[in-house]
């Protein structure tokens, strides 16, 4: 009645949440393989997270970038401690934003060094956010149609093809920016080769290469960047879904010399990085960084699951899996949900988990079980 109608809603009121588990108004328990779409990375009512909230809250919410704040440095630090290089963070509150920046910053390197280049390839079936810089640089019509013009500088190639790269490369070329999974477009990993060949022409070209790990990132894969199984020294990287562990917030990571093309007044945020949203990300970093061969252990066992189902594609990695079953998968969300599983269905026909990572394999056991008996 009050709210725009801009998502299609399931038919659940949950009020509170535990482990794995998300509960109903009747009192109903519901396994949630969905984590608030990859952002609930320690599940529901942590007890630290919870802790840090409340102590940060008693003393200090929000003071604004116009003073000084430790908590940004001692989370920056966190990040570039766990980054293939020297380099600095800026703190804002979502993906979207996180890309927007990147996007001027691979703008601002450029003409910082002279030279006229502003275009940055993507890929097709990529996710990059809803505002106008991250939705132009998405390519996919069904966020495009009727909200353009967009806008402009980004040529779309197509994702595993290196080919289609080289045929967009131009003289203003500044970047790539690319998701190493595609997340919202179907689980879609990228190649090894095809990363390798991409990171080789940036090197060769001069381009920026900025990862979006919005979705793979803070643990999600099993390692605390995607990137990093892929043999990958990205200029810039993007985060925020799980940083929060569900206090919103993003961030950009750039290696130093990328970073200084920032400078006071380029760029800035009234709420981002605040006490409050630091100290959230602080317990995530450090609980998320003791977690990840868990993930990848409990990856593997749900993926071998679901490749047991044998009723579709299994793709991801680590807890980030895809079911493709080639039909549309929204009855099945609906009928999961009916028998207490809570699970997403992205690009038409693609089951998407992206569990809270602190899931046990009997958790996995009983949702393969419902699994199998819709399939
Ligand atoms: C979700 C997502 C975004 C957008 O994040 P918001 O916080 O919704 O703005 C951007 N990139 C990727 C890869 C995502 O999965």
């Amino acid at each position: 009645m009050y709210v725009m109608q801009t998502y299609a809603r399931l038919p659940v009121r949950f009020v509170r949440g535990e482990g794995v588990y998300l509960f109903d108004e009747k009192g109903n328990r519901y396994l949630d393989l969905v984590g608030g779409i990859a952002v609930n990375v320690l599940g529901y009512s942590d007890q630290d997270l919870i802790k840090a909230i409340c102590e940060q809250a008693q003393k200090l919410m929000h003071i604004s970038n116009l003073f000084e704040n430790p908590w940004q440095e001692e989370v920056g630090r966190l990040l570039v401690e766990r980054f293939w290089t020297k380099g600095r963070v800026f703190f804002c509150n979502s993906g979207t934003e996180a890309n927007e920046g990147a996007i001027k910053l691979v703008r601002k390197y450029f003409r910082e060094r002279q030279e006229n280049r502003y275009r940055i390839i993507t890929f097709y079936n990529s996710f990059h956010g809803r505002t106008y810089g991250s939705m132009s640089a998405t390519a996919q019509e069904k966020i495009h149609k009727g909200f353009e013009p967009l806008l402009d500088g980004f040529d779309y190639a197509v994702y595993n093809d290196f080919d289609s790269v080289l045929r967009l490369l131009r003289k203003d070329t500044a970047g790539i920016m690319l998701e190493v999974i595609q997340g919202e477009g179907g689980v879609r990993p990228a190649h090894y080769e095809f990363l390798q060949k991409i990171q080789e022409l940036c090197r060769k070209e001069g381009l920026l290469l900025v990862i979006d790990e919005v979705q793979t990132g803070v643990g999600r894969t099993g390692s605390f960047f995607a990137y990093e199984q892929f043999d990958l020294k990205p200029d810039i990287v993007t985060l925020a879904k799980g940083l929060g562990g569900g206090f919103p917030i993003g961030a950009i990571l750039a290696r130093e010399e990328v970073a200084q093309a920032f400078s006071v007044g380029s760029h800035g945020s009234t709420f981002g990085g605040n006490p409050l949203a630091c100290a959230c990300a602080k317990v995530v970093i450090n609980k998320v960084s003791n977690l990840l061969d868990h993930v990848k252990d409990t990856g593997s066992y749900f993926k071998g699951g679901l490749e047991n189902l044998k009723a579709g594609k299994v793709r991801g990695m680590g807890l980030m899996l895809g079911l493709d079953i080639e039909r549309d998968c929204s009855s099945i969300v609906k009928r999961a949900l009916e028998l207490g599983l809570v699970i997403n269905c992205t690009a038409g026909s693609v089951l998407r988990f992206v569990p809270p990572l602190i899931i046990q394999k009997e958790h996995v056991d009983s949702a393969l079980s419902v699994l199998s008996k819709i399939l």
